[in-house]
């Protein structure tokens, strides 16, 4: 991967902006359970950092992913996760497929406010009975007159407290499962739509992730993205990028914990000696980074072939899978070598800890992951259940 000075002044202008206004307030947003999502948007929106690779004309900068790469990337600089998982999600996850099937309408009213930082976005895909297996949602969307009445709910929908609109996905019709369903600009301020409520987790202690009820919500068919019947495929084309942003986003997060753990290590003295003299633990720590610059290497081939138009499903699920099994296996290493500071609430390897487990579920679990690559590798067995 080639990096330009474009990349590396947006590298250099995230890290300042990081150190000015998020990591100063982290631990006070983490205690509170919750971020300005508001707040914190308008300045990214002010700077252009929420539509990289957005069309000039509603406010991106028309770059091309490799940007979106370098801003996942560098946002592991944020001493959480919560944090960039929100921006990733509005970035990355809840605005692809309105920025590429979206009617000029539709892209004016959610898209635009959303590039300005105006917008907070969520994304409603999963359910209380559908996390794994996206067919399998129960929402439904009916058409009356102009209208689509929705009916239903949606469960983990990280910002869902704070978003004035959901990128929702619905069922539209009968039919077969991956023909049936339609992506909906949702207004999150229209009656019958309830936050149940904020869900408490054992990490990523920032974000508030809610619970969704959506009992007869009117919403005009022009906030549709695309063709209905379309969403299933088009989300499936926008995880593409929440994968491979999800792989970017591991690196620099690895990296801090590994270097925080060199630091710790090399003061504290145990028998005599500093820890890191033990060759086992100079030996992990440099095992741990070959893996975080293998997993980098793998996530940048995947930006690469994605910059030129060809299909990165697997590596997209290949970068996604290492990700999320190394974060934890990093996480967990390095909290051994902390010893007890490491099992302290607000250290920044317990932090690690929590916020990583994650990383094997969300947006996919590992099993799913491997479910996708052994299809592509021809290896998985064919139910016929659908
Ligand atoms: C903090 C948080 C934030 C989230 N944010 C959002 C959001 O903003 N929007 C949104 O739509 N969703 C969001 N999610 C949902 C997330 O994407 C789902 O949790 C995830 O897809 C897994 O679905 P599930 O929890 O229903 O687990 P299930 O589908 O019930 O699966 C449970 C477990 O079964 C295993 N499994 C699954 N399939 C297979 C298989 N084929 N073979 C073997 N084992 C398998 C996996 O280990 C999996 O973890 C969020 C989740 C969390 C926890």
């Amino acid at each position: 991967m080639i990096f330009t000075h474009e990349h590396e002044e947006l590298r250099r202008s995230l890290r300042r902006f990081i150190d000015n206004e998020i990591n100063p307030f982290v631990d006070e947003w983490e205690a509170a359970e919750i971020f300005p999502a508001h707040d914190l948007f308008r300045k990214l929106g002010k700077l252009g950092f929420l539509g990289l690779t957005k069309p000039v004309d509603y406010g991106g900068s028309g770059l091309d992913w490799s940007y979106a790469m370098v801003m996942a990337e560098a946002l592991g600089h944020i001493h959480c996760g919560a944090v960039p998982m929100a921006i990733g999600l509005q970035t990355d996850m809840a605005t692809p497929a309105l920025a590429r099937f979206g009617s000029d309408e539709v892209k004016r009213e959610f898209l635009a406010p959303s590039i300005a930082g105006d917008y907070v976005a969520c994304l409603g895909v999963s359910e209380v009975g559908g996390g794994s297996d996206v067919a399998a949602i129960r929402t439904t969307a009916r058409k009356d007159g102009g209208d689509y009445v929705i009916e239903g709910g949606k469960m983990w929908t990280t910002s869902g407290t704070q978003a004035d609109w959901m990128c929702l996905l619905a069922n539209t019709s009968e039919g077969a499962a991956h023909r049936n369903k339609t992506l909906i600009c949702l207004p999150m301020r229209t009656p019958g739509i309830t936050v149940a409520k904020k869900i408490r987790k054992i990490g990523m202690m920032a974000s508030d992730t809610a619970q969704i009820y959506l009992d007869n919500v009117r919403v005009p068919q022009r906030f549709r993205i695309g063709e209905e019947g379309l969403g299933f495929t088009y989300q499936m084309q926008q995880f593409q990028e929440e994968r491979l942003w999800a792989g970017a986003g591991t690196l620099m997060g690895c990296d801090r914990i590994i270097n925080a753990t060199i630091e710790y290590t090399r003061e504290r003295k145990v028998f005599g000696r500093p820890l890191l003299d033990n060759q086992v633990i100079h030996f992990r720590l440099a095992e741990l980074k070959s893996e975080v610059e293998a997993l980098r290497s793998l996530v940048y081939r995947a930006c690469e072939d994605y910059l030129a138009g060809i299909d990165v499903t697997m590596l997209a699920s290949m970068a996604k899978l290492k990700a999320g099994r190394l974060r934890r296996e990093v996480s967990d290493a390095c909290l051994q070598y902390w010893g007890g500071a490491g099992y302290l609430w607000d250290s920044p390897v317990a932090r690690s800890y929590r916020d990583g487990r994650l990383g094997s579920i969300g947006g996919g679990a590992d099993e799913v992951m491997l479910q996708i690559i052994s299809k592509l590798m021809g290896t998985l067995p064919r139910l016929g259940n659908r």
